[in-house]
């Protein structure tokens, strides 16, 4: 059908019009262009796939129904310039973006930029994909054949045919983005692409800068995601983001297929049952329904108001697949989140990004401190202080700040099950700061925590097992507080976010900054201390405080690395304990990157270096013989009402050999 309304009129009409009317009405008739044939229709079952390609033959629309409505948004007839494709991986981008290639070189020649992140990307998909497909289809190779014996018309970045061209761009290059004007821009894998080319713009701004001349221009951009703020993410909700929703097998219902919808039974990894839960009937919809679900489906847009009206965005997970099953997809899901809790983040982020087609945040499972704090609160059954009776280990973590020093005091029982015995903040005395080594609050913490007896609930004398301290700030001190401990349960650490593993080796300082003038008294000797993993051990405790306690046949059993609290910590305590924020792996931080959204975080210091002597003391290879020695040990110790006097007795006595004056 032609577009232009007045070109539909008869000559016989526009005659009896003013002659340069008529002369313009042929003008526009002769510019009107034909009626195309959309690419979908001229790919299903023309389009031969090559060896290389997963089901090769004739491609057919029907595996990827799906696929239709992207890649007619591409086509000469559509109206719209950019189309937004993000997908989970093997789902349709590439295969969208070759059959445009495809159409665009046989049925409508034109010129065509393909970018990729880099040029060895590209190389590798002409090798792979583009090399294959032109050597699988004659009326491709035809085209390009003629200019085959000319080298110039067919290198790794350039292939000439008649009436256009396809030249590969590269993100890292901006002279291969502007260096010529293309109707057909395609952008690949676009939250790989840098924020800016070489200093001259974005790789859109670049690509389709000079395209804009050309009246069927096309821009097509298409990735994966990586995280919140993700290229794709931002530019897909420029356009009228659209849905798959597929119909209810059951109700009839236009739904669609959410991770949260997903249900399954397993064992360990192992899937045993898998169904997608119906959000508007709840009736379980199982796999085989899939496929027909997956044919009759609509895309629908979910924002009315695209701020590009001339934009098209198409959205997709692997939960539409026809390659990936829900069982395997929700194997991989176990497999992540076990990962997780071992505070490893990549396989997590990876089915996010690839599978579910969403961005991934840690901050999805950041533990909230309102729910902590009550949770305590009502539940607990110790109060601060308090020691109760299934700790067998003390183990204490401190920092040290300019007026003070914090301490938490943890005991452990078996499994990890961690409980919060006390947290303490020893001030200096008013105007007085930790610089000086002699300040009261480090013979405070040295009494309160190093040499202190405490006793369990059932009168169970208890002494420190291991003390970390923080020498990250007030290194000299910290450095010669240590050197007059000389106590084996007493290590200094030093917080490395780019270490995985939870504790290094012990290191040694030979001396620091001798241009530290004002600290020269603490240097000259050798100090030993051990780095840690600060961020895998923060994932860790995280993952602990979201722990939930396991329940069978109504009884509350013992789950290994539940994380417990007095009932009479205030909300700062769970505020610091959560005052930081996980940004996964990108580009930028390859390990991912904890930043504070709050100005104290001591508490969740205090925590990993008490998370540091666990793992320290070995407590994470105590089997059910190691516990069992350890109970008999606390068992055979005189209870309180023995040792109280003479623990007192023998307090006084420590002071007075130190000279401490309390
Ligand atoms: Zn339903």
């Amino acid at each position: 059908m032609p577009r232009n309304p007045r070109a539909q009129k008869s000559n016989k009409t526009s005659k009896r019009k003013d002659q340069r009317e008529w002369v313009w009405e042929q003008v526009l008739k002769a510019i009107e262009p034909q009626p195309l044939i959309s690419i979908s229709e001229f790919c299903d079952g023309h389009l031969q796939l090559s060896s290389r390609d997963a089901e090769p033959g004739p491609y057919r629309l029907s595996r990827t129904p799906y696929a239709k409505e992207p890649m007619d948004a591409c086509s000469p007839s559509s109206k719209y310039r950019k189309i937004v494709l993000w997908t989970g991986t093997q789902l349709m981008k590439t295969q969208v973006e070759l059959n445009v290639v495809y159409y665009y070189a046989v049925n409508s020649p034109t010129s065509i930029l393909f970018v990729f992140s880099n040029a060895e990307q590209g190389k590798l998909l002409v090798k792979t994909r583009i090399n294959p497909m032109i050597d699988s289809n004659p009326d491709l190779k035809e085209r390009i054949g003629s200019t085959r014996t000319n080298s110039k018309g067919d290198t790794a970045n350039y292939k000439e045919f008649a009436g256009g061209f396809l030249k590969l761009g590269s993100g890292q290059s901006a002279a291969s983005l502007k260096s010529t004007p293309c109707e057909i821009v395609i952008i690949d894998e676009f939250d790989e692409m840098p924020d800016n080319v070489e200093g001259q713009g974005t790789v859109e701004a670049l690509a389709g800068e000079r395209s804009s001349t050309f009246p069927g221009r096309k821009l097509i951009v298409s990735s994966t995601t990586t995280n919140k703020d993700s290229k794709i993410a931002k530019l897909y909700e420029t356009t009228d983001k659209r849905h798959p929703f597929v119909k209810c097998p059951h109700c009839g219902e236009w739904i669609e297929f959410l991770w949260d919808g997903m249900r399954f039974n397993f064992e360990g990894q192992l899937v045993k049952n898998v169904w997608y839960e119906c959000p508007k009937c709840h009736k379980k919809i199982d796999e085989h329904y899939k496929k027909r679900m997956v044919e009759n489906k609509q895309w629908i847009p979910t924002n009315k108001n695209p701020t590009d009206p001339t934009a098209i965005g198409f959205w997709m997970s692997n939960l539409y697949s026809p390659w990936k099953s829900w069982a395997s997809i929700a194997t991989e899901y176990l497999i992540a989140s076990d990962e997780l809790k071992k505070g490893n983040h990549s396989p997590m982020t990876s089915f996010y990004n690839n599978i579910l087609a969403l961005p991934y945040e840690a901050g999805v499972d950041k533990p909230d401190w309102e729910q902590l704090y009550i949770k305590a609160k009502r539940e607990s059954r110790y109060h601060r202080g308090q020691i109760p009776q299934e700790v067998l280990v003390l183990t204490s973590g401190a920092d040290v700040q300019q007026n003070r020093i914090e301490v938490e005091i943890k005991g452990w029982g078996r499994n990890g099950r961690c409980f919060s015995i006390d947290y303490y903040q020893i001030m200096c005395p008013p105007g007085t700061t930790v610089e000086n080594v002699n300040n009261q609050c480090w013979n405070d913490y040295e009494q309160m925590v190093l040499r202190k007896t405490f006793y369990r609930e059932d009168g169970v004398p208890m002494q420190m097992l291991a003390n970390a301290m923080d020498r990250g700030h007030f290194t000299p001190q910290v450095n010669a507080f240590w050197m007059r401990m000389n106590n084996p349960r007493f290590f200094l650490v030093r917080g490395n976010p780019n270490m995985v593993s939870r504790i290094s080796m012990e290191k040694e300082d030979k001396g620091g900054n001798k241009k530290d003038k004002k600290n020269a008294q603490y240097y000259g000797s050798s100090y030993k201390y051990y780095d840690v993993g600060v961020n895998t051990l923060k994932s860790e405790v995280y993952a602990n405080l979201l722990r939930k306690e396991q329940v069978q046949d109504g009884v509350v059993l013992n789950t290994p690395y539940m994380m417990y609290f007095p009932d009479d910590y205030d909300e700062e305590y769970y505020k610091q304990l959560t005052a930081e924020k996980f940004i996964p792996p990108s580009s930028k931080y390859k390990h991912g990157l904890w930043v504070t959204e709050r100005d104290r975080n001591e508490v969740l210091d205090c925590t990993n270096y008490n998370f540091v002597c666990f793992y320290k003391l070995n407590l994470h290879s105590f089997g059910e013989k190691e516990y069992k020695l350890l109970e008999e040990h606390l068992k055979t110790q005189p209870k309180i009402a023995d040792m109280k006097k003479a623990t007192a007795q023998k307090r006084v006595a420590t002071l007075v050999s130190k000279g401490v004056r309390y």
